[in-house]
């Protein structure tokens, strides 16, 4: 604790005395490349790492924003590169050695609602209103499978969106996270809700839409959880786990979590023997450390939900017989016990009870907004906060961007 403190205001002191700037993450650069572009040491910053260290390098997703803080000779003193909405490297200097250390990612989070009348489709009208492709998408896969937007809209129907959206450093950060959602078709209220148990149901509470096998191994026992950002107490570092681990015996048939297609099929370093599956709407699925490939299973195939693809190994960096199960959407890796559970669910007895004085609330939420017909807040005025610090920043309020 005491080191992180020390960190802290070396930090806080640095920042404020050097120029920050920030970039995006370009498309196809990987960190190595980054490194030598800023004259950055690739030996102690990548090759001296341990493969877990390593393996987190890989996880820069293009067009994440980061930040770089140069001293009055234009050096670099720090880089902050976020890996996911939790977890971010952090290189900085120290007796005029670089150094590399994985960290958590401070943000602060707030609720936004507001309405909309449909003239086009939700789709359009959440786009023009916002300018947020990510609302827009989110509120349209949210319902697609459950409504049909293309012939229901009729003049007067009206929406409303009750989401989260998390800000770092005062920008708009990572993906909102839908909590209600109102859409009238022809006057008609269709309504979903997150539950506590982070999935979606709608107001009968049934659960909406899953596609996915929520365990594509059967008889395993679950032998570790998803984690973007997690205090190793041995190691004392920050790791990530991007997956979910399945202990089974060598040879167990490990199933296809879903209708797609195989895009890759092969042995891949740390991961062992791999299998990559592409599904619909930008999902992938991957299987890792197998023992063998069924036989026919490669490259290019179709496979379908629930298929024998491959069996439980122990290959590449791995410390026992086990699926390392991931899965991801447009690269982005998520928890896949929290949303590929198999849908099954009606609440009932006491879960319903609870759900239902949720749903509640929101509904209040939502006829208050319908009422008031609040617009969008485009430039919405927040106090960036620090990294380490919940201490408001003394400086002037900064605009935000509407879709970060
Ligand atoms: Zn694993």
């Amino acid at each position: 604790m005491l080191r992180f403190l020390i960190l802290v205001v070396l930090f806080w002191t640095s920042l404020f005395s050097s120029e920050i700037e920030r970039y995006r993450w370009i498309n196809g650069e990987t960190y190595l490349v980054f490194l030598e572009k800023n004259n950055l040491p690739t030996k102690e910053l990548y090759y001296n790492l341990d493969r877990d260290d390593q393996r987190l390098t890989e996880e820069l997703l293009t067009g994440v924003h980061y930040q770089v803080s140069k001293n009055s000779k234009g050096q670099i003193e720090q880089v902050l590169l976020p890996l996911n909405d939790e977890l971010q490297i952090h290189i900085y200097k120290e007796n005029e050695k670089y150094k590399f250390e994985a960290i958590p990612i401070i943000t602060t989070t707030q609720t936004e609602t507001f309405s909309v009348v449909i003239t086009s489709s939700p789709l359009y009208n959440i786009q023009k209103e916002t300018g947020s492709k990510k609302l827009a998408h989110i509120f349209h896969s949210s319902f697609k499978n459950s409504l049909n937007f293309k012939t229901g809209i009729k003049p007067g129907d009206t929406l409303v969106m009750i989401y989260e959206q998390k800000y770092r450093l005062g920008k708009t950060f990572s993906m909102p996270v839908l909590k209600a959602a109102m859409v009238e078709l022809s006057g008609k209220k269709h309504y979903l809700y997150l539950n506590n148990d982070e999935k979606y149901y709608d107001e009968k509470g049934s659960q909406a839409e899953e596609f996915l096998l929520g365990r594509p191994v059967s008889g395993a026992r679950l032998s570790s959880t998803f984690t973007k950002r997690r205090f190793h107490p041995v190691l004392k570092k920050w790791k990530a786990h991007l997956g979910v681990d399945y202990a089974a015996r060598p040879g167990t048939p490990v199933m296809a979590a879903g209708d797609g297609f195989i895009n890759y099929a092969a042995n891949a370093g740390s991961y062992g023997n791999l299998i990559r599956i592409s599904h619909a709407d930008g999902f992938e699925t991957r299987y890792a450390h197998l023992k063998s490939f069924k036989s026919g299973v490669k490259k290019g195939r179709n496979v379908k939900k629930g298929q024998v693809i491959a069996y439980v190994g122990n290959t590449g960096r791995s410390t026992g017989p086990h699926l390392h199960f991931e899965l991801r959407k447009k690269g982005v890796a998520i928890n896949p016990l929290t949303v590929v559970q198999v849908a099954t669910v009606n609440l009932s007895g006491k879960e319903k009870a609870a759900f239902d004085s949720l749903r509640k609330e929101y509904n209040d939420s939502i006829d208050a907004h319908l009422n008031n017909k609040p617009e969008y807040v485009k430039a919405r005025k927040t106090r960036p906060k620090c990294y380490f610090f919940n201490e408001p920043e003394p400086q002037n309020l900064e605009e935000t961007e509407a879709d970060g």
